[in-house]
């Protein structure tokens, strides 16, 4: 088999917004639009590829075989149980030890505006069953969207969750602007799924006007931000929102200057709303540390743990189907 080489591809559109990807993760490194004349940096990330290899925070990775957690790294399916690698404490986190962050794709297709990833996940990888076959395709459009698209076969029954973990910061990031929570954020969900301290979920959906969780409005997420129970569980915003199915658009973030905003859109059942409550200590793209909260990643998904949960929308993928799903994000400026 001949060895993958470690590749940076750059895609840029009419208006001069450029994005930057790598085939390690397939990760999103880079996203620049121009603002008032200036290109402003969009994405947290780091100067080398060698920083991304060490960081665990999966600054712009696409995640899986499973995004998110499941308990006990453990799950059914017809009676039989399989037994996943942890690696954060007893649970699985983000597909385990060497999720498809950690991969080498291959670069199926590429072009100025669009290219396609593909990676071949082993049957027994991490635990999970069946040979995984998945391509992820990003592609920039002329009118400032960045689409990315997921898809999926398998040879046997096996979960499936994948979503890419990037951070944002619309201000730019820079080390001026290290608070992202400074941005206001508007969930289209009524339901949102309470954890416990170690980011399992401990209840049923619950509504959002239980413990402040309430997104439908916009609002600055640093408001109140530790006065809920529910944050104060897991150190800020870190939990799964149910997408409201009638709404077009599942969330939309803006700038706290007010000159960008990005809108979500997505296929997916879910949206992770996480706070960077962990962050410190991420190597930065200049040679430094990023702090707590300097990014607020959006993760369209399934719910976490939902292999343990059938009431929940089904993530489990069988050898007849193909696992097809999108995320949009659509960045404005506002003058
Ligand atoms: C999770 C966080 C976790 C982070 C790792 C997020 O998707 O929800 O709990 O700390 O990924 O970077």
């Amino acid at each position: 088999m001949t060895e993958i080489k470690e590749k940076i591809i750059t895609l840029t559109n009419k208006q001069g917004m450029t994005i930057t990807l790598s085939n390690y993760g397939a990760t999103w490194l880079s996203c620049l639009l121009p603002v008032a004349g200036k290109k402003r940096e969009l994405l947290l990330g780091c100067c080398s590829l060698a920083d991304y290899k060490q960081q665990s925070a999966y600054l712009g990775a696409t995640i899986g075989r499973y995004a998110n957690r499941i308990a006990s790294a453990t799950f059914n399916i017809a009676g039989k149980s399989y037994l996943l690698t942890a690696n954060q404490g007893k649970n699985q986190l983000h597909g385990g030890m060497a999720g498809f962050d950690k991969q080498l794709w291959t670069i199926q297709k590429q072009s100025a505006n669009q290219v396609t990833f593909a990676l071949t996940s082993a049957d027994g990888e991490e635990g999970f069953p069946g040979t995984l076959t998945v391509q992820v395709t990003y592609t920039l459009t002329d009118d400032n969207q960045v689409k990315i698209d997921f898809i999926a076969n398998t040879d046997k029954t096996t979960p499936v969750n994948l979503t890419n973990h990037a951070y944002f910061n619309l201000d730019g990031v820079n080390e001026e602007n290290q608070d992202a929570r400074l941005q206001t954020l508007q969930i289209n969900a009524d339901y949102y799924l309470p954890v416990d301290s170690n980011g399992i979920p401990n209840s049923e959906l619950t509504s959002v006007t239980q413990h402040d969780m309430d997104l439908r409005k916009p609002k600055r997420l640093i408001e109140r931000f530790l006065e809920s129970d529910a944050r104060k569980q897991v150190s800020g915003y870190d939990h799964a929102y149910l997408l409201n199915q009638k709404s077009p658009i599942a969330a939309t973030l803006t700038s706290a200057d007010g000159k960008v905003t990005m809108d979500v859109t997505t296929t997916l059942p879910a949206l992770q709303v996480y706070s960077g409550n962990f962050l410190q200590g991420t190597p930065n793209r200049s040679g430094r540390e990023y702090p707590n909260f300097a990014g607020i990643a959006l993760e369209a998904q399934f719910l976490p743990d939902s292999p343990n949960h059938p009431e929940w929308p089904n993530c489990f993928l069988q050898p007849d189907q193909t696992y097809q799903h999108e995320i949009i994000y659509v960045f404005h400026r506002l003058n």
